[in-house]
């Protein structure tokens, strides 16, 4: 009952705007260190949901239907960044299952086994064997896990130092923190270039994300375009396909890209290119600045009212 409520007001307040929903990860189980990624089963549901009470559209009609104002009611996307694993092993399966289709970013430089660097920061924490973790490396000192901070606390103050030194000093950076904190085991967490294939195959749209991930924003164009052009030429070769939608790296507008960026993300054949800036779609947004917008929510209910909270306030 309340959630045909929930769908009567959603109806009603998302008239003409586009939700464009962002994930990155969908987990086996729930992980402490990565308390924003849902597992398989909370995907299930939420997939449940959408398909229930929601129209999901395959991100490319919908940036038409918006523009020709035809958009359903309640018209959702679903998208995910960076190309792990798991978005072909866990969420296409249930993506299948309740038909609904979806855009996946992929950064392409991490299809040879390479994990992202903050993938990396996170392992590290949380497989560090000592309760004393040296991060000298990155002016922080020697963290210790004995004044109460979490592995997960320290991790993302880690994070948060190395996010916005250039792709090759953060690299080198992660390195010697390795280096410094003995035996930790990777497993490889983003998809080969077969495993992009094969989900491209599904019925997935695989979009731009840059080759390396970098922060754009600061970057000369010349470098931006070619972040681009070879990730852009790598997901093409892999695919078959063309390359229609970018999502920039990080994705929060001013901070992590501007208006050179957007220049340059124009001089290509994308169609849309999204951001992580909140929010939902109207007629006459600007193709090349999308909002997105993830609901939290651990429980079908609050998802449901977030989705609804979501189209009432933008
Ligand atoms: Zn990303």
């Amino acid at each position: 009952m309340l959630h045909q409520l929930i769908s009567l007001g959603s109806r009603l307040a998302g008239k003409n705007k586009l939700s464009i929903l962002i994930y990155h990860q969908v987990l086996e189980r729930l992980d402490d260190m990565r308390p924003g990624e849902p597992d398989q089963e909370q995907f299930d549901w939420q997939m449940s949901l959408i398909s229930r009470y929601f129209t999901p559209l395959p991100l490319g009609e919908a940036i038409e239907r918006l523009q020709a104002g035809t958009l359903p009611p309640k018209a959702v996307c679903i998208t995910f960044d960076d190309g792990y694993l798991n978005n072909l092993t866990l969420a296409a399966p249930i993506l299948k299952r309740y038909g609904v289709p979806a855009t996946v970013f992929v950064a392409s430089a991490f299809s040879q086994g390479e994990n992202m660097w903050n993938d990396k920061v996170l392992d590290l924490f949380e497989q560090a064997d000592s309760d004393v973790i040296d991060c000298e490396a990155i002016g922080l000192g020697k963290l210790s896990l004995a004044d109460g901070a979490s592995r997960r606390q320290l991790a993302y103050k880690t994070i948060g130092v190395l996010k916005y030194l250039p792709v090759q000093e953060r690299l080198e950076k992660i390195a010697a923190l390795y280096a410094a904190n003995g035996d930790i085991q990777i497993s490889r967490k983003m998809m080969s270039e077969q495993e992009i294939r094969q989900l491209s195959e599904l019925g997935i749209e695989i979009g731009a994300h840059t080759h390396n991930h970098p922060i754009l924003k600061g970057m000369s164009p010349q470098a931006v375009r070619e972040e681009i052009a070879e990730n852009v030429r790598l997901l093409e070769s892999w695919t078959g396909k063309q390359v229609k939608s970018f999502a920039y790296p990080n994705g929060k507008p001013g901070k992590d890209f501007d208006e050179h960026t957007v220049e340059v993300v124009k001089e290509f054949p994308f169609k849309q290119a999204v951001s992580t800036e909140w929010g939902v779609s109207r007629p006459g947004a600007d193709l090349y600045r999308l909002k997105r917008f993830t609901p939290w929510d651990r429980t079908p209910l609050k998802f449901h009212l977030r989705m609804l909270l979501n189209l009432i306030k933008h």
